[in-house]
């Protein structure tokens, strides 16, 4: 009857996943479907990934959140990674990106996709080369798409595809400098294997193809900016940008073979470009749901990450971005441990959340307003159940427990809290008894 989420809609069926969507984000069935129709909105669910519980990316709904894990040739361990796997679930992780880089990754991938009930990602240009055993320069570009259908039988719901770093974006790139260069991996490769064979982009020549697997798994593409800024000073030059407009260009290829399509984003960028990089993605890429990775809005902060990331997800999110890409301390520095992956769902947790009230997505603001009558009414456990990472929250206040069980140690009974709750029911404050 229909192949993929976009022909249903386009079709006027509302499938299973988009009914459960519209329920659980408090929107009409009929406008979400149409925003599926119209690409505004994906929703990645690969028919052969039977655990998962579908969400949708795009205009209206709340900010979704993906975690990076996956084995390294540093840290090739599969059940690390697959115990993080669980903590970023029950952390409410949305996505699940596998990034493994090293040897044979098909079994840490398998057994990600049979335990997620999140949405799994892939780049399979990463995997290309531990599949075939053989140096990239010597894969054809017919087996980058065969790993392309392994992960689409294999239940991956959506995979990172730079297929707009083509040959004109690559003259482009030689001829205007940049600090750093390509720093995405995938990019790199693939920019790595065009110079080396002198050919055009294996993804972007057999765009058709590609779209083939899609269409029969219901696998979402999600466009990759190979050509994002690395640091501030490279951001918003012609290279992004042409290649931005390589993706507009290739995301209504896709939509007329009912392939849904995100479009990921920078990068590192300065806080004032923000807003503009994510109108100019909406124009040019159709209102495709957009992803965007960071963008770290400062180049200095190497263990803080998760911050600088967070300060530039939350202005971007607010200003119509879709998806968040997390980011850990560890970023340019090590593999994430499990710490470093509590602390960067939180950190992306968080900006999403904030864009979510300014964006005002339904019931995003009566989190916090549960919160703030916990607070005024001094109610800690109701803090606690509230607070957005529980167990931090309670280990803090028993770390440092008050003289009164109605304040904390850091004003004591000048708790201005505690002052107003007893004025305003005719008490009074005690402040030296
Ligand atoms: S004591 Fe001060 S910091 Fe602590 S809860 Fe009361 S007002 Fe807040």
């Amino acid at each position: 009857m229909y192949k993929t989420q976009m022909e249903a809609a386009k079709k006027g069926i509302l499938t299973k996943e988009m009914k459960s969507i519209a329920e659980s984000e408090s929107m009409d069935e009929k406008v979400l479907m149409e925003r599926v129709a119209k690409g505004e909105i994906a929703i990645p669910a690969n028919k052969n990934h039977s655990s998962l519980l579908a969400k949708g990316v795009g205009n209206g709904l709340s900010t979704k959140i993906n975690v990076n894990l996956g084995i390294s040739k540093d840290c090739p361990d599969v059940d690390k990674e697959l115990e993080k796997v669980k903590v970023a679930i029950d952390m409410k992780a949305d996505a699940i990106m596998d990034l493994s880089s090293f040897g044979k990754t098909e079994e840490f991938r398998k057994k990600l996709i049979t335990m997620s009930t999140a949405m799994v990602g892939t780049v399979p240009v990463y995997d290309a080369i531990g599949f075939y055993d053989k140096e990239l320069k010597d894969i054809k570009a017919e087996e980058f798409l065969d790993v392309v259908r392994k992960h689409a039988e294999d239940g991956v719901d959506f995979v990172t595809i730079h297929a707009g770093l083509n040959r004109e974006a690559v003259n482009l790139f030689k001829r205007n400098e940049r600090i750093t260069n390509i720093v995405s991996r995938g990019g790199s490769l693939i920019y790595a294997w065009m110079e080396l064979n002198n050919a055009e982009n294996p993804f972007y020549e057999n765009f058709d193809k590609l779209l083939d697997i899609c269409e029969e798994y219901d696998m979402t593409i999600s466009l990759g900016d190979a050509l994002r800024s690395g640091c501030l000073n490279d951001a918003t030059d012609a290279c992004q940008i042409k290649e931005l407009i390589t993706l507009g260009e290739l995301t209504k290829r896709a939509w007329k073979r009912n392939v849904q399509i995100i479009i990921e984003g920078p990068g590192h960028m300065a806080i004032d470009e923000i807003e503009a990089n994510v109108k100019l993605e909406k124009k040019l890429c159709h209102n495709a749901p957009f992803y965007v990775l960071g963008p770290l809005v400062t180049d200095v902060a190497p263990g803080y990450d998760h911050i600088t990331s967070a300060i530039g997800g939350a202005i971007a999110a607010a200003a119509g971005v879709d998806f968040l890409c997390y980011v850990t301390p560890a970023e340019h520095l090590r593999l994430p441990n499990l710490d470093d992956m509590k602390e960067g769902i939180i950190a992306s947790r968080i900006a999403a959340h904030a864009a979510d009230i300014s964006k005002k997505v339904p019931n995003a603001i009566d989190w916090d307003n549960r919160m703030a009558k916990y607070r005024a009414d001094i109610d800690w456990e109701g803090m606690f159940t509230e607070a957005i990472d529980e167990e931090k929250a309670r280990r803090y206040r028993k770390e440092s427990t008050p003289e009164n069980e109605d304040t904390c140690t850091m004003c004591g009974k000048m708790c201005s809290m505690r002052t107003m709750k007893k004025v305003m029911s005719g008490e009074d404050v005690n402040i030296l008894k």
